[in-house]
Parts: C-alpha cells; sequence; structure tokens
C-alpha cells in the first residue's frame, strides 16, 4: 500500500472541497468507517493521494423519526444503531434486520449507512489485484470463471452484483439520498436510482459525483397497516455474504394486500425489484398459495450464469419466506 495524507475534515463543505481537488494523478477520497476503503487500498484496487476523514465532521450521525417525515438517518449512522435503535426496530424492521445481518459486530460498529451504500462490489475478480494485472474488466473471463455469488438477471453487460445488503431494504422502503455538492447545493436521489451496474473501469459504481458527500438517508413516513420483513440468505449463518437477500413491505388491509414492494439483492447488478411478484400479490388475499405463486414469477427470466443456477430456487424460496413472514410481521 502506498503512503497517503490524511486529513480530518471539520466539515461537509470542507470534504467536498477536499474531494474536489481529485485527480487521475492524485486521487482524493473520502472515508466514513473505512471497512471498504482500507480492503481496496489492500488489495491495490484504489490508492489515494489523500483520505479525507469523514468521521471527524459533527452533526452528521443523527438519526431522526418524524410521524409525518419518516426516519432521517445522517450519513455517518453505524450499522450497529441502526439494528438496535427502537424507532428503526420499531417502525422498519426491514432495515434494522439488513442492518443487523450484514457483516460481523466488529464491522457494524464501524461501518457506516452512507459507506455502505457506496461501497464498491465484492467479487473476487474485481478485488484481484492480479486480474487488474492481466487485463480485468473482461466480462467474458468473468461470466464464464467462478461466478456462483454474480448475478442471475441482467448479467449482459456486467455480471457483477452490489455489495450492500441495507441497500435491498431501503430500496423496499422507497428511500433517498441526500447529496451535498460545491455551494452546500443539495439533491435527494433515490436509492434505486444511486446504484449503477458495478464496472470494473469506473471509479464508482453510483451516480454520486467525485465532489459530492453522501449527507442523508430518508426514509418516507409508512401508512397504516404496513408490514415489513428481510431475509438475508447465506450459506451459512454468520460473517457471510449472501446468496440472495430480500426485503418486502407490505400494506395490508386485513388480510388483503393493498401495495407491495419486493426487493431482491445480489441476483442482479443492482437491486431488483420483483414487479411482476408485487402486482400478482396487489389486491388480493395472501395466504401460502399466493406467496408460492408472487415467488415463482419473481424468479421468472432469470438467465443464470455457468455455477449459479442454484440460486433461483433459492431465491423463489426466499421470496415465498419473506413474504408471508412480512404479512405475519
Ligand atoms: C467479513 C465482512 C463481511 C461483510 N458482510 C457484509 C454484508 O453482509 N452486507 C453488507 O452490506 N456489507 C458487508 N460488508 C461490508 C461492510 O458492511 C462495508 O465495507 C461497510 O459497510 C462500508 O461502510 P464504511 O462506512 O466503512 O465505508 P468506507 O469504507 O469508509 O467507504 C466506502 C466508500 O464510500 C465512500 N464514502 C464513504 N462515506 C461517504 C460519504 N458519506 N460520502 C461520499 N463518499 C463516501 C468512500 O470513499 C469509499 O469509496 C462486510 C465486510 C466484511 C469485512
Amino acid at each position: 500500500m502506498q503512503s497517503f495524507e490524511w486529513v480530518d475534515a471539520e466539515s461537509v463543505e470542507q470534504a467536498v472541497s477536499l474531494l474536489g481537488e481529485s485527480s487521475e494523478r492524485q486521487p482524493v477520497m473520502a472515508k466514513a468507517g473505512g471497512m471498504d476503503l482500507l480492503d481496496l487500498m489492500k488489495n491495490g484496487v484504489v490508492s489515494p493521494h489523500r483520505v479525507v476523514n469523514l468521521k471527524s465532521i459533527k452533526g452528521l450521525d443523527g438519526l431522526r423519526f418524524d410521524a409525518k417525515q419518516g426516519l432521517e438517518l445522517g450519513a455517518l449512522v453505524t450499522l450497529a444503531r441502526i439494528a438496535r435503535e427502537p424507532e428503526v426496530r420499531g417502525r422498519y424492521v426491514a432495515l434494522a434486520d439488513a442492518a443487523e445481518h450484514a457483516a460481523t459486530p466488529q464491522v457494524r460498529n464501524a461501518a457506516t449507512v452512507g459507506g455502505n451504500l457506496l461501497q464498491r462490489p465484492r467479487c473476487w475478480y474485481f478485488r484481484s489485484e492480479h486480474f487488474h494485472q492481466t487485463g480485468g474488466n473482461d466480462v467474458e473471463r468473468v461470466r464464464e470463471g467462478e461466478n456462483q455469488y454474480h448475478a442471475i438477471f441482467d448479467n449482459q453487460r456486467t455480471v457483477m452484483v452490489h455489495a450492500s445488503t441495507p441497500a435491498t431494504a431501503l430500496v423496499a422502503y422507497g428511500a433517498s439520498v441526500e447529496l451535498t455538492g460545491p455551494g452546500g447545493k443539495t439533491r435527494m436521489v433515490p436509492v434505486s436510482e444511486l446504484l449503477l451496474p458495478p464496472d470494473m473501469k469506473r471509479a464508482r459504481d453510483t451516480v454520486i459525483a467525485p465532489n459530492e458527500v453522501l449527507t442523508r438517508v430518508r426514509l418516507p413516513a409508512l401508512a397504516a397497516g404496513t408490514k415489513a420483513a428481510y431475509h438475508k440468505q447465506g450459506e451459512r449463518e454468520s460473517y457471510d455474504w449472501p446468496i440472495c437477500d430480500v426485503a418486502v413491505v407490505l400494506r395490508m388491509d386485513g388480510k388483503v394486500v393493498r401495495e407491495a414492494a419486493i426487493a431482491m439483492g445480489w441476483v442482479a447488478p443492482t437491486p431488483r425489484r420483483a414487479t411482476e411478484a408485487e402486482k400478482l400479490l396487489v389486491g388480493k388475499p395472501l395466504d401460502e398459495e399466493l406467496a408460492r405463486q408472487a415467488a415463482k414469477a419473481a424468479v421468472s427470466g432469470a438467465t443464470p450464469l455457468s455455477k449459479n443456477a442454484y440460486k433461483v430456487p433459492v431465491l423463489e424460496a426466499v421470496v415465498r419466506r419473506t413474504v408471508l413472514a412480512a404479512s405475519k410481521a
């Protein structure tokens, strides 16, 4: 790892200004919890000339709930806090569960919601210095290689999947992020539009500009009758990345589904909404059979790779169970 300068940013404005000085020869990168950034530096994927520490900025770690406005999380709120905070667990249980099942307790204590959304893919080709040195970005080599954990949908141009599992829940809740740029100018971007299909050639897989800081995450207020559930399916219970994860948010009127959002992570380059399955649920009383039909619809059109066809039935089962779990929440 090459040596680098370190700056403790005192304000968002200062961080934006420092990030704006980034150039190809002298990259400047933000650091929140540092969990992903340090991995990327150790793997030789990035070599910043200067690291701008955002954790020193006061006021970016607030968490506020308002019955009309919904939930607002400062970008520096940790995954551990999201998992245990009563306002989140009591009202946005799918997000609390997604945060609780991400990574390890040690990582969750340091990792922030902003950094989590902006982390790079866990694809082992992407993370391999050797792969990059021998002509990385070769989609065909990845497609024909060890693709067990790669995309089973929308995998023509890239087979990598976004790593963030809290993103799956945030997409289901219709959350947005606030991005702050020069002059304090802010813009709100839905999480579903923030994430771009991962690309080895690009410096980031989101629409954030190099001179913007992700400052807040906002979840809308939930209508009466909203129920939700989240499930992350790994090969083992602890310390593992998912095979897939699913977040379901339903607005129920008794047993009848009035609105449905089903988001599926780790199966497409970005979290995928199961729109056909959602349509199937709306207007009907939810029972085992309807959940089964919805799960079947959710996996239709999958185009698995040579080593990940096993993901299709796993995803189908997880969608079915998570839909049922949400209805009983
Ligand atoms: C063993 C292990 C298991 C894991 N399992 C999971 C899992 O199941 N699910 C999951 O989601 N993650 C998992 N992770 C990844 C971990 O959750 C992320 O690395 C972490 O959440 C990143 O957050 P951070 O605050 O440390 O980000 P950082 O590493 O500080 O930053 C990540 C990226 O975002 C940029 N950045 C950070 N904050 C901002 C901001 N506010 N504005 C602008 N740019 C910013 C940085 O420049 C960097 O490029 C796992 C990690 C490990 C080590």
